[in-house]
């Protein structure tokens, strides 16, 4: 359905190297509809581990790259250079790569947290403006198309005015320290890698994110943090916070970022409750957006159904009933950024070009979102006003 862009886009890889847990996501998202095509990549930390893994993905080994700034120079070099460039590496490089891959002209896609910092994320968002490239972020389920139906509900005013925002991204893969063993955790608890937070930005900022496509007209005023570390070697980033936000509209949100919470798979959850009925989707059973109209029976809106606003129907591929999940989402999400970096209607129908996105502003939302709840938290969890970072 969605192969009728004009051309593939032309498109590189930093890290998802091999045994890594996100690169493959990437790859069959970006690859799944032919939307773009992998042409280049400097894949691994170790180049002759990349050169091997190039070489299995069938790449030209010329276009195989040691790192990503020799990568970045000869691409930008050639007259069917990369035109976008997806980074899965570790949280303390997406800065400089992101930055060098823009300044060189190319589109990017960047793993969360998009930095470190507000100012990093700031400096990052007005290049990707002045250099008209696009900075897409991999909150993945944010492609999911019961999220857009959720947005069109709220838009619609099927909920009435919205009230309470639940939150979770809870997962208990961590309750102990795996870190010991496993190199791709070691990392997420290493601030020097994974930056102020841990579960703040690895997990918080995906709900997040789903809380402002679902609700683009309602912006954080204030929000209190406090955050633990259940494991104690991981202090002073924790496994574990609870973060309470107030909206200019007066609704009141909590955000519950967890890798203890033990027997819990994923547990993303967002529900929204407005005065005359709530939606609640969980990402563990995506197919289903619950719509609790209150003093009526509970409805299931199942994904892929006629019912569903055209804004959603737009992301099926595979029809109702049958299971879809994480690769869809992700595989929409890409095909988003493809229609913002081309312009290429066959990727998105007449009438519904206003598919939403994570894109650089929502890069710097997940970091000051991040920055404030680690100042409540280690000043006691206090309030703080969001815009005074
Ligand atoms: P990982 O440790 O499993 O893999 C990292 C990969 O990057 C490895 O192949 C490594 O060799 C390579 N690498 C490291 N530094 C490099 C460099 N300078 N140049 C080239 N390659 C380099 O990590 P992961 O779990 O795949 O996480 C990578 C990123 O993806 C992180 O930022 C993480 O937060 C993010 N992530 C996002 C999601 C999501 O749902 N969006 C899920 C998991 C991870």
């Amino acid at each position: 359905m969605f192969a009728n862009s004009k051309r593939p886009i032309r498109w590189g890889m930093v890290g998802g190297g091999r045994g890594s847990q996100i690169g493959t996501i990437h790859r069959n998202a970006a690859l799944r509809d032919s939307v773009f095509e992998l042409v280049a990549g400097a894949f691994d930390i170790n180049p002759e581990r990349g050169r091997a893994f190039g070489a299995d993905l069938r790449l030209d080994p010329d276009r195989v790259y040691p790192d990503y700034k020799t990568m970045l120079e000869a691409e930008s070099a050639r007259s069917d250079g990369i035109e976008a460039v997806s980074v899965a590496t570790p949280n303390n490089t997406h800065h400089e790569i992101t930055k060098l891959a823009l300044e060189h002209g190319i589109h990017v896609v960047c793993e969360k947290p998009l930095c470190f910092t507000v100012r990093e994320a700031e400096e990052l968002q007005s290049l990707s403006r002045s250099k008209n490239l696009v900075v897409g972020v991999t909150y993945g389920y944010a492609g999911h198309q019961l999220i857009e139906q959720a947005r069109a509900m709220v838009r619609n005013g099927d909920l009435g005015e919205i009230r309470v925002v639940n939150l979770a991204f809870a997962h208990g893969f961590h309750s102990d320290a795996v870190e010991e063993k496993n190199p791709a955790t070691k990392w997420r608890v290493d601030p020097e890698f994974a930056g102020p937070s841990y579960v703040l930005g690895d997990v918080g900022t995906h709900p997040l994110y789903l809380a402002e496509a679902i609700l683009p007209h309602m912006k954080i005023k204030r929000l209190m943090c406090v955050r633990q570390s259940f494991v104690k070697s991981r202090a002073p980033l924790e496994d574990n916070a609870i973060t309470l936000m107030e909206y200019d509209n007066g609704a009141i949100a909590n955000v519950w970022s967890s890798a203890i919470n033990a027997g819990s798979m994923h547990g993303q959850k967002v529900r929204i409750v407005g005065s005359k009925a709530s939606i609640e989707w969980w990402d563990e059973q995506p197919n289903q957006l619950r719509y609790e109209v209150q003093g009526e029976s509970v409805r299931i809106l199942e994904r892929g159904m006629g019912y569903l606003y055209p804004e959603a129907l737009v992301d099926d591929r595979i029809g109702g009933g049958h299971p879809e999940g994480l690769f869809e989402a992700w595989a929409n999400l890409y095909r988003r950024f493809a229609f913002k970096m081309t312009g290429d209607h066959g990727l998105a129908p007449d009438g519904i070009e206003d598919l939403i996105f994570p894109d650089v502003d929502a890069g710097l939302e997940g970091v000051r979102w991040v920055e404030n709840c680690v100042r409540s938290a280690d000043a006691g969890g206090v309030w703080v006003d969001y815009w005074k970072t």
